[in-house]
C-alpha cells in the first residue's frame, strides 16, 4: 500500500494537486464516502404490479391485493439493486442512505389505509435490502402520509422504521396532495407530533415531495425543486427550531433555489426581524449535493457553510443520462466535489462527517463494524 508520505514525496509539495492531496488523505485515513440520498428505483416488476393492483382496487375493490400476496425473494432483491452497486463501485462511494422511490410514495393516491399498506411494504423491502447488503445500504423510511390526515397517523410506522428496522431517518412529504399544497406549512403545530417523535428517536427527516398530480409541475424538474425552496422559506417564516432545537432536516436537491438566492433569503429574514440564518436555521437545516453541474456546486460551496452540506447523488434517480459536455453522468456528483479543491478536513465533512453527525450513523451496525 502506498503511504501518504510516499505520495507527498513523489509529487513534491508545490506540485500537489487537490485531487492527489485528497487521494492521499483518503488512503491515509480510510475515509468513507457516504451517499446520503438514494432511492430504490429499480424495484422488481412484481412490486410495481402490486401497486398498480392496489390503485385499481380503489375503483374496483375486487382487484385489491392483500399485502401478504406480494412475494419477492432475496435473490430478486439482490438482482434489483445491481445498478446501484455498480454505480457505487464505478464512482467510488461506499454506502448509500437508501429509501423507497420518492415519486412512488404517491401520498395523494387513495386514502390513509392505501398509504399505510403501501408504505409498510416499501419499508419492508428497504429493510430486507439493508439486511442482505449491510455494507452498501443504510435504510431511510417512507411515512404513510395522506392529504388532510393527521400526521399522528405516521407515528407507528416511524417507530417501526427506527426501532425495528434500524433506519436512520425518514422522508417527510411537505405536500402529500402532490402539488396542490393543501396541508399547513411545515412550521405549523399540525406537524408537531412527527417532530416530537423524530426528536425523541434522534433521527432526521429529509423534506421530500413525491409525484406531482398537478400538470403545471413536472415532478423532478419543478415540483421537487419548488418544494425544497418552499420548505426553506417556511422555516424562515416560523420558529420551529426554537421548539425543537435538536431536530435536523435535510433539504435535498441542493436546497432547490435557496443557495442561488441566498441574499434574498437573508434579506427576507432580516425584514421579518428574524435572527441571521446561521442562528435561525443552520444548526438544524442541511442541504445535499444533488446538483447536476459543476458551476452549481461551486456556487453552493461559496454560500452555504461546509458544515451544512452533505454529499449525495440521488442515484438511480431523477436524471439518468450522460452530460455530453463532460462525458459523465449528470448525477455522478462526486466528480464535482473532487474538483472543488476543498481542504482535506472540509472534504471529510462533506463526504462523511456531516452525514455521520446529522443521521447519527455512529449508532448503526454499519459504523460500529467500520470503526
Ligand atoms: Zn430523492
Amino acid at each position: 500500500m502506498i503511504s501518504r508520505r510516499t505520495i507527498l514525496a513523489g509529487l513534491g509539495a508545490t506540485a500537489l494537486t487537490a485531487t492527489a492531496r485528497n487521494a492521499a488523505f483518503a488512503q491515509d485515513t480510510k475515509q468513507l464516502v457516504i451517499d446520503a440520498h438514494g432511492h430504490f428505483t429499480t424495484e422488481p416488476k412484481s412490486f410495481l404490479d402490486w401497486r398498480l393492483a392496489q390503485i385499481a382496487g380503489l375503483k374496483d375493490p375486487s382487484q385489491k391485493p392483500s399485502p401478504a400476496s406480494l412475494k419477492i425473494t432475496d435473490d430478486q432483491l439482490r438482482e434489483a439493486v445491481q445498478p446501484q452497486l455498480k454505480f457505487q463501485r464505478d464512482r467510488g462511494t461506499d454506502v448509500a442512505i437508501f429509501s423507497p422511490r420518492a415519486s412512488g410514495m404517491g401520498h395523494h393516491i387513495g386514502n390513509a389505509e392505501t398509504s399505510a399498506d403501501w408504505s409498510r411494504l416499501c419499508n419492508e423491502l428497504i429493510y430486507r435490502i439493508t439486511q442482505l447488503m449491510p455494507e452498501n445500504f443504510i435504510g431511510v423510511g417512507q411515512l404513510p402520509q395522506s392529504p388532510g390526515v393527521d400526521p399522528k397517523n405516521c407515528i407507528e410506522e416511524l417507530e417501526r422504521c427506527v426501532k425495528q428496522y434500524g433506519f436512520v431517518g425518514v422522508n417527510l412529504n411537505p405536500d402529500p396532495s402532490g402539488g396542490f399544497w393543501k396541508d399547513p406549512p411545515l412550521t405549523d403545530r399540525y406537524w408537531y407530533p412527527v417532530y416530537e417523535k423524530l426528536s425523541e428517536l434522534d433521527v432526521p427527516a429529509m423534506i421530500h415531495v413525491s409525484a406531482s398530480a398537478n400538470a403545471n409541475f413536472h415532478a423532478t424538474g419543478a415540483h421537487y425543486i419548488a418544494a425544497d425552496t418552499a420548505a426553506f422559506m417556511q422555516f424562515i417564516q416560523g420558529d420551529l427550531f426554537k421548539d425543537f432545537p435538536k431536530l435536523r432536516v435535510i433539504i435535498p436537491h441542493g436546497g432547490g433555489a435557496v443557495p442561488f438566492h441566498w441574499g434574498r433569503y437573508r434579506g427576507l429574514a432580516q425584514d421579518m426581524k428574524k435572527p441571521p440564518l446561521e442562528e435561525h436555521l443552520l444548526k438544524n437545516v442541511f442541504f445535499d449535493t444533488c446538483v447536476y453541474h459543476q458551476a452549481g456546486i461551486d456556487m453552493m460551496f461559496r454560500v452555504i457553510p461546509v458544515e451544512n452540506i452533505i454529499f449525495a447523488s440521488e442515484m438511480v434517480g431523477a436524471v439518468r443520462g450522460i452530460d455530453p459536455q463532460s462525458g459523465h453522468h449528470f448525477d455522478d456528483t462526486k466528480k464535482y466535489i473532487d474538483k472543488l479543491n476543498l481542504s482535506a478536513e472540509d472534504r471529510r465533512k462533506v463526504l462523511e462527517g456531516n452525514a455521520r453527525r446529522v443521521y447519527g450513523l455512529d449508532r448503526t451496525a454499519f459504523m460500529k463494524k467500520r470503526g
